[in-house]
């Protein structure tokens, strides 16, 4: 049987204005690093702080 885990949250900070933001990540302890451009390899998400300023957060 299998059971579904929510996916748990991280927070981050926009690179442009330090603002903090929660985003979603796959597993727990899962080493985030945030670029501000997109890089062609790696799992990742696009997230953007209320000032609309979009990174991207890669899992490691
Ligand atoms: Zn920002």
């Amino acid at each position: 049987m299998t059971t579904t885990t929510p996916p748990d949250t991280a927070y981050v900070n926009c690179p442009k204005c330090g603002e903090s933001i929660t985003v979603s990540i796959p597993e727990r302890d899962t080493e985030l690093r945030i670029r501000s451009t997109v890089a062609a390899f790696g799992d990742h998400t696009k997230v953007a702080c209320s000032n609309d300023h979009p990174f991207w957060v890669y899992y490691c």
